[in-house]
């Protein structure tokens, strides 16, 4: 009997893990199953990329788990049942239902409308790859001197306004924070934010909270009406609500409370990794959505279930940050350097070669997904036959 790995979710984590996973356990032990609504890799942290215009490679699963022994199904997951452990799919033949021993979830982050009136009928997001489609279209479509409002000061909504402002500079850009522009990095990095917004015409609106998006205009707090042909949310990221459907434990934001190997804690034959994950990081905070923690997480996971599984050695790698890379259009960058657990540290790297150190980044956790071991060498270790039971076991806690 092969035990039965299935991960909902091929994003950075999801795909790593199952590709770490078929690396390191036999193929004859185990069935790999990774389950995804759509056929190729999408590059998340390239969404502003797409949305300014640009084109991003293609990225096929057919090519990237070619011979790995990972059975990839092209499904929409619409629900979990942890008790029968089985997973409800869609795909083109209609409903279905998948059936596992040891579950990876893995579905990522969409955006966060945070229930601003408006959002959903006027504003354009860019989490993933269809709503940054839906924008790239309507800037196409805009007129010089046009205005684009974004609304977050946040890594996303930075990198969205200077994408936009440099692909088009005939635009007439925004961005409206709820704090000072930037107001979390060092005060170097503050500083080389405020001058490439001077030199792409980027308008911020600090300090200002958006209480309304109109089609034409979007409103704040205290009273301000801004003019925007197109707004763009960026107000952070929510995790989709099937988690938090189950009897799994959750946190208020609906991830999946797990322990140092991204172990559900409610239910030890579930893992949860990147963005889906509740992980407690350095100083006790939590990890924030993102690809530069959500990949150490998933190596954590898949290392943790072949080691539960072939009685190998549980791995324990603290999982910190070291530096915030941010694109400010394609020929400036910041890199704010951060202490582990993710506060800004006074070096920062900027201009070109953080423009180029941001790309060789993006670059990376590409590779990193095609490579899910690093080129390192691996070896495929067998289950044994009383460690599957065990682990599938409730309340195994080894
Ligand atoms: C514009 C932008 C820029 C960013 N820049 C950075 C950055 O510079 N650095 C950084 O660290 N992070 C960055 N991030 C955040 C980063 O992209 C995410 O934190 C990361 O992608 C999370 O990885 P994940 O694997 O958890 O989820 P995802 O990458 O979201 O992957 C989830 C996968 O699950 C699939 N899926 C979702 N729901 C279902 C379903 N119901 N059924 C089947 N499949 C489903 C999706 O299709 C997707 O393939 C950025 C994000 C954006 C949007």
């Amino acid at each position: 009997m092969q035990h039965r790995i299935v991960v909902l979710g091929a994003g950075y984590a999801g795909a790593v893990a199952a590709g770490r996973l078929a690396k390191r356990l036999h193929r004859e032990d185990v069935a790999i199953t990774l389950v995804n609504a759509e056929p190729d890799f999408v590059e998340r942290v390239r969404m502003h990329q797409l949305a300014a215009g640009q084109d991003l490679r293609p990225r096929p699963f057919s090519e990237m788990f070619a011979g790995t022994g990972v059975e990839l199904r092209l499904a929409k997951v619409t629900g979990v049942d942890v008790d029968r452990k089985t997973v409800a799919v869609v795909d083109a033949n209609g409903a279905g239902e998948l059936a596992y021993d040891t579950l990876v979830y893995a579905l990522g982050s969409g955006s966060n409308a945070q229930d601003v009136p408006g959002t959903a009928e006027h504003a354009y997001e860019i989490a993933g790859r269809p709503g940054a489609l839906r924008l790239r279209e309507r800037l196409a479509r805009l007129d010089a001197g046009q205005a684009v409002v974004v609304v977050g000061g946040g890594l996303t909504g930075l990198e969205a306004a200077t994408e936009i402002a440099e692909a088009r500079p005939d635009l007439d850009v925004a961005l409206v924070a709820r704090g000072g522009l930037g107001d979390w990095l060092s005060p170097k990095g503050r500083e080389h934010l405020r001058r490439v917004f001077g030199k792409l015409g980027i308008t911020a609106h600090e300090h200002a909270a958006v209480t309304g998006v109109e089609a034409d205009h979007v409103a704040t707090a205290d009273g301000k009406v801004i003019p925007a042909a197109v707004t763009v949310w960026t107000t952070g990221f929510a995790v989709h609500p099937i988690a938090k459907a189950t009897a799994l434990e959750v946190a208020a934001s609906g991830q999946i409370v797990v322990d140092g190997t991204m172990r559900s804690v409610s239910h030890p034959d579930v893992y949860a990794v990147g963005d889906a994950a509740m992980v407690t990081g350095p100083g006790g905070k939590p990890l924030r959505m993102s690809c530069a923690s959500g990949t150490p997480t998933a190596w954590q996971a898949a290392g943790a279930i072949a080691a539960r599984l072939t009685g190998g050695k549980l791995p324990n790698v603290p999982i910190r940050y070291f530096n915030q890379c941010v694109s400010l259009g394609r020929q400036e960058g910041l890199i704010q350097y951060v202490t582990a657990d993710d506060r800004a540290v006074r070096a920062v790297l900027t201009g070109r070669l953080a423009a180029v150190y941001k790309e060789l980044i993006c670059k990376s956790a590409a590779w990193a997904v095609a490579n899910p071991t690093l080129r390192l060498p691996t070896r495929r270790r067998r289950v044994t036959r009383q460690r599957a039971a065990a682990v599938s076991a409730v309340g195994e806690t080894a």
